[in-house]
């Protein structure tokens, strides 16, 4: 049976590897609705090719652009509503979720209630909104599938397990763009230098994430919200090759892991297609040329982002909504060239030091705590510039 796929973030990394998958399973997928930001010549190709029911870009002219150079009968709309139309159209029945940033929890939650399959590459929407999303989601009855590389191995790992049985989780990280640099090094990082990621090639965002380790911060988050597990059965370890994807450890010492060249098709796919898995044309891994693979500890003195996330999952309520938004916000002032590399750390510590949690907040509470971070981290007084 053909699987009806809206996908929200269709112009982005995670979006053109998702059309990838599906243009390799035409017979399997097919996409009904595609939501972008702003990048108009993209969108218009993608609708000459996927002819989807509905379109939505961010704002009223980008949608009016797509409109005037796209034939056929596709309803274009735009801005907040026209993305949870994207969401929550009728004949979809999986929603990808691969916009950046916690915008994309509203339309992840609509496409929730609405009974769609998520599959989420958007770990923003768990990280600010975690507990609210686990919950509607238990109670509408669908699932939420990993897209995220680390948890999608994890649950690939679980596949015919019981979680009674995990002793713990172990994400593998690269390590990002500055694994090996000193503090005095990471205090005169470039723009440049910082998007430069050894392995991945991503959106810019969670590409400085990755450089200042809040990305697998953020990743801990989102495994303690996708598996119920609490915090300190979930555990880093840097991986600079990116080969081995993530581990769970039983109870019985056993340790599973995923492994396979580095590749979001994989994942994605392995979302799409869950329980089944299908072919996917990507390089075999070679182990014997690859000879071998290395670990160590994270550095949480080097990269205190990670240990801030730590804590912030740990408090729980708004403070994670808080890190969240304050993390936002400072990687645009850094990639908008404003403040130093450093600054982002320094200025999610400050926001989080102003901030008073909110132990059991309702999702009006969240939004609250995400528009007041938002307005602190913007105007927040750096000392590293
Ligand atoms: P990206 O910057 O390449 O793409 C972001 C997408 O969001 C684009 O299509 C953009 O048009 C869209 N968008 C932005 N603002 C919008 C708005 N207001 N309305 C509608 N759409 C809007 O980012 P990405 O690397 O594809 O990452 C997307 C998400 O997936 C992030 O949450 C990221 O953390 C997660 N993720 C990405 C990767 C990866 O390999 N790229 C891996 C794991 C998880
Ligand atoms: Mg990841």
């Amino acid at each position: 049976m053909i699987k009806r796929i809206s996908l929200l973030g269709s112009t982005g990394s995670i979006g053109q590897n998702t059309l990838e998958v599906v243009r390799q399973h035409r017979e399997r997928f097919e996409i009904v609705g595609l939501a972008a930001g702003s990048n108009v010549d993209e969108m218009i190709r993608q609708v000459e090719e996927f002819q989807p029911k509905i379109v939505s870009m961010a704002t009223k002219e980008a949608a009016d652009q797509v409109r005037q150079s796209v034939s056929g009968s596709t309803r274009i709309t735009y801005g907040n509503e026209g993305l949870e139309e994207v969401a929550t159209h009728v004949d979809a029945v999986f929603v990808v979720s691969a916009i950046v940033g916690s915008r994309g929890l509203p339309a992840t939650l609509a496409a929730i209630r609405a009974g769609k399959t998520i599959g989420l590459a958007n770990k923003e929407t768990l990280v600010m909104g975690g507990s609210i999303v686990m919950k509607e989601a238990e109670r509408a009855g669908v699932d939420i599938l990993p897209i995220d590389s680390e948890h999608s191995a994890i649950f690939q790992c679980l596949q015919g397990e019981r979680l009674d049985s995990v002793k713990r989780l172990i994400l593998t990280a690269s390590g990002g763009a500055f694994r090996d640099w000193t503090r005095e090094q990471l205090a005169k990082a470039t723009r440049e230098e910082a998007l430069n990621h050894p392995n991945w090639s991503m959106g810019e965002k969670i590409t400085i994430d990755s450089a200042t380790m809040m990305n697998k911060g953020l990743e801990v988050i989102e495994a303690h919200w996708l598996f119920g597990l609490p915090y300190d059965q979930i555990d880093v370890v840097i991986h600079p090759e990116s080969i081995v994807h993530s581990l769970v450890e039983y109870h019985d010492g056993a340790l599973l892991a995923e492994l396979g060249t580095p590749d979001m098709k994989v994942p994605i796919q392995y979302a799409l297609s869950w329980p089944e898995r299908l072919p996917l044309s990507t390089p075999s891994l070679d182990l014997a040329m690859l000879g071998s693979l290395h670990f160590r500890p994270p550095d949480f003195e080097r990269f205190p982002c990670l240990k801030m996330a730590y804590e912030a999952g740990r408090t729980g309520g708004t403070t994670p909504t808080v890190l969240n938004a304050a993390n936002e916000e400072a990687v645009a002032r850094f990639l908008a060239g404003g403040v130093s590399f450093l600054a982002i750390e320094e200025i999610i510590a400050e926001v989080l030091s102003r901030h008073t949690n909110h132990p059991d907040p309702s999702l009006e509470d969240l939004y609250e705590a995400d528009r007041w971070a938002r307005e602190m981290a913007k105007q927040c007084r750096i000392y590293a510039v």
